[in-house]
Formats: C-alpha cells, sequence, structure tokens
C-alpha cells in the first residue's frame, strides 16, 4: 500500500464529465489499495473569470478581498468531486486549506505555506476515505483566506505529499508530461522520460507553467517523489523528476527552452555612480515585495549609471510609482521608464556545466533571425535573454531547432 497524492489542474475539472474521469482515477488507485489524497484546481477559466469580477469593481482589488474571490473557485471543484467519489461508492470528503489547515504567511495573493496540520486528513485516510483537498489556497495566523500565487494547486500538492510523507506526487494536467518546450508553441517539441530537479527548477523559474516553481522546490527540499502525467490518457509514464544526475554520455547539453510573458522591464536612467545606488533602488521594491529578476547595471564614461531591471507585469506600476515617488529625486535619476513589451526566453541543461559555447551558439542564432538581445542573464545551468515581445515565439522555435531538440 503506497500513499499517493494527486493533483489535477484546471482543464482536468473543467465539467462534470472530466470529474468523473478524475473519480474513476482515484477509484482505481482505491482498488490497488493505495490511500489517495486528491488537489484540485479551479475548472479552467474560472479564477480568471473571477479575476475579472474583482477589477471591474476595482481597478487594482484589494489583496485581501481578491484572494477572499478568487479561492472560490476551488471549493466548488473540491466539492464535486467528492460528489463524483462517493457516486462511485468510494468514501470521500472535501476540504478547504482552511479546514486542513494548510498555515501561509500573510503575503495575500502570493502566500508561502508555513505549515501544514496533517493529524486530520491521517486520520482520515487510516478510516478509508479519499481526502480532497482544495489547491491554490490557505489560512494566516489571523484565520485569513490566502492564496499561493497563479499555478498555486502544484505547490498545495507537494507541500501535501511533502508533509504526509507520501510515497509519490502526481501532477496530473493536459500534456502527458515536460517537453523540451511549450509543446503548444512549438508542435515538434519533444516528452522528456526525466528530467532533473535542478533543470525543472530553472525550467519553471523561467516561466514554463507546467509546474509552479514553488511546487519544484517543496520536491526538492522535501524529497518528493515528483512525476507530471496526463488526466487525458490511462496509460504512459509521463514525466518523472529525479534527484540524480544520470550516468548518460547521451545525456544532451540543452534540456529545454522556457519562455515568460509576464514579466516587464524598468529602467533608471542617469543616476550619480556612488555606492548604495542599487541599494536604494531595489530597497524600496523589495519593502513593498515586489519580486525582482534580472539586474543589469552599466556605468557610462560621463560618471553615471543606468540600471534595468525587470518584475512581473502586474507590478510594473506600482514598481513606477514607487520609484518615482520615493526614490528618483532622492538619488537625481534623469529618468525612469516602463516597458512591459518584453519577454524572456531561456535555454536550460546540466549539459552547460561540461560545454562552452552554449551562450554564442544561442546569441548566433538570433542574431541569424535579426532578434535584437535587450538583457541577458546567465547561471550555471542557464542562459536567459530579454527580447521583444513580438519575437518571442519565433526565438523559442529557432532556439528549439539550433538546439536539436526535436522530436527524433
Ligand atoms: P494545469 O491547469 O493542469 O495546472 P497548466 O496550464 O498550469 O495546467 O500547465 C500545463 C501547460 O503548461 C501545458 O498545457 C503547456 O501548454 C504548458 N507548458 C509550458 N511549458 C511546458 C513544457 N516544457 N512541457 C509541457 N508543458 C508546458
Ligand atoms: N486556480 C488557480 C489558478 O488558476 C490555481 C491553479 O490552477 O493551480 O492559478
Ligand atoms: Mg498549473
Amino acid at each position: 500500500m503506497a500513499l499517493i497524492v494527486q493533483k489535477y489542474g484546471g482543464t482536468s475539472v473543467a465539467n462534470p464529465e472530466r470529474i468523473r474521469n478524475v473519480a474513476r482515477r482515484v477509484a482505481r488507485y482505491k482498488a490497488m489499495g493505495h490511500q489517495v489524497v486528491v488537489v484540485v484546481s479551479a475548472m479552467s477559466g474560472e479564477t480568471n473569470k473571477l479575476i475579472g469580477l474583482a477589477k471591474e469593481l476595482m481597478a487594482e482589488p484589494d489583496p485581501r478581498e481578491l484572494d477572499m474571490i478568487i479561492s472560490t473557485g476551488e471549493q466548488v471543484t473540491i466539492g464535486l468531486t467528492a460528489l463524483a467519489l462517493i457516486e462511485l461508492g468510494i468514501k470521500a470528503k472535501s476540504y478547504t486549506g482552511a479546514q486542513v489547515k494548510i498555515l501561509t504567511d500573510d503575503a495575500f495573493t502570493k502566500a508561502r505555506i508555513l505549515n501544514i496540520d496533517k493529524d486530520k486528513l491521517k486520520a482520515d485516510l487510516d478510516a478509508g476515505y479519499v481526502c480532497v483537498v482544495a489547491g491554490f489556497q490557505g489560512e494566516d495566523a489571523n484565520g485569513n483566506i490566502t492564496t499561493l500565487g497563479r499555478g498555486g494547486s502544484d505547490t498545495t500538492g507537494v507541500a501535501l505529499a511533502a508533509a504526509l510523507g507520501a510515497d509519490e506526487c502526481q501532477i496530473y494536467t493536459d500534456v502527458d508530461g515536460v517537453y523540451t518546450t511549450d509543446p503548444r508553441v512549438v508542435p515538434e517539441a519533444r516528452r522528456l522520460k526525466s528530467i532533473t530537479f535542478e533543470e525543472m527548477l530553472e525550467l519553471a523559474s523561467q516561466g514554463s507553467k507546467v509546474l509552479q516553481i514553488r511546487s519544484v522546490e517543496f520536491a526538492g527540499k522535501y524529497k518528493v517523489k515528483l512525476r507530471v502525467l496526463s488526466s487525458f490518457e490511462e496509460e504512459g509514464d509521463g514525466t518523472l523528476i529525479t534527484f540524480e544526475e544520470e550516468e548518460n554520455m547521451e545525456q544532451p547539453i540543452i534540456s529545454g527552452i522556457a519562455f515568460n510573458r509576464d514579466e516587464a522591464k524598468i529602467t533608471v536612467l542617469g543616476v550619480p555612480d556612488k555606492p548604495g545606488i542599487a541599494y536604494q533602488i531595489l530597497g524600496p521594491i523589495a519593502d513593498a515585495n515586489i519580486d525582482v529578476d534580472m539586474i543589469i547595471q552599466n556605468t557610462g564614461a560621463d560618471g553615471t549609471t543606468d540600471f534595468t531591471f525587470t518584475v512581473h507585469k502586474n507590478e510594473m506600476n506600482k514598481a513606477l510609482n514607487i520609484l518615482r515617488d520615493k526614490v528618483q529625486g532622492h538619488i537625481g535619476a534623469r529618468e525612469i521608464s516602463g516597458d512591459d513589451k518584453i519577454a524572456k526566453v531561456s535555454v536550460v541543461g546540466v549539459g552547460m556545466r561540461s560545454h562552452v559555447g552554449i551562450a554564442s551558439q544561442m546569441f548566433r542564432t538570433l542574431a541569424e533571425e535579426g532578434i535584437n538581445i535587450q538583457m541577458i542573464s546567465t547561471s550555471e545551468i542557464k542562459i536567459a535573454v530579454v527580447v521583444d515581445e513580438k519575437y518571442l515565439e519565433l526565438a523559442v522555435r529557432v532556439l528549439h531547432k539550433a538546439f536539436e531538440l526535436e522530436a527524433a
């Protein structure tokens, strides 16, 4: 007997028939003698619809109230999934995040899980129940409902698997595994049988939405066996996230390409070049809990420096206001501007550690298509570039080909 956490995304619970399918799969696992915890997302499109409703009443909705609204999508699907299971003769109970309870910090709309109370779930599992838990949501220390950021049900799934010491966490979605890049953008993309944890973390952090980055972080920290599978197919091993680099000489240098349309670029021009500038610019941004991704600073011959960084598009205006109100006068910057018509493309692979020339191959491939690179950042196993958003899909396609990632 194993304890398995199965997480089903929005398309997998998009209507009653699909929910019935989910229940049938859970029933098969129960029949094999396993204990099953099910985590579900809201029906596909539901979270966007709820955000839209909120925005009709307030352009930048109050975050506490927004979480109150957008957490409701998952409350519907847990109840429906439990009903579908009960109809099949399976004992099942649904739980909201607060009922479990999944304790988070109070960073509304992007809260982090601090603790999970597993006793109630364990008792239910031992009594033969399937526990159906709402993804994406938790509760802070004051009893406020919080949400975990878009795609956060993955994190609920993996965090529950870690807390319960599950044998496996299965992420069921609308593709049958992790591909060399998003198969919706490059139809020639190839499914990977396995991918190292480090590569998956890098792909997720660079925008591959197949897994939310925090879910991969949890899997790494607690060594959760994590697999991505299709909820529309009965067979198939999907993609396993591995913790050991296989001793495989055939291991490709590049495993995958990620991209992200969600970032915006902020440029602070003509800042006097002296110690403390980076802190004076980014300190207030961090104080406002705005995440910064890429950072570039360039000092010109005239003794002033230009400072560029990227944030989530949703937070560009907030960041610009902070800089204009609190920072510009103080540091004497000439101009502050924002650009949200950018996209980031990243090539990822552990093989980069032992191979040189990947960056130059990437830059040459983009140059041959006339795609201008606006920013570059690298890590040991990743090279990321910012380009004009209109060239994003072209960039991903030509890089996928240049690094020979297509299906054989
Ligand atoms: P769910 O609702 O099940 O959580 P998501 O839409 O969040 O599903 O994630 C699955 C989607 O991720 C796929 O439909 C695919 O378009 C996208 N995706 C992006 N990059 C990849 C990749 N490298 N491999 C597979 N899918 C990817
Ligand atoms: N329903 C949430 C979202 O759309 C969480 C999830 O799907 O993982 O972001
Ligand atoms: Mg998702």
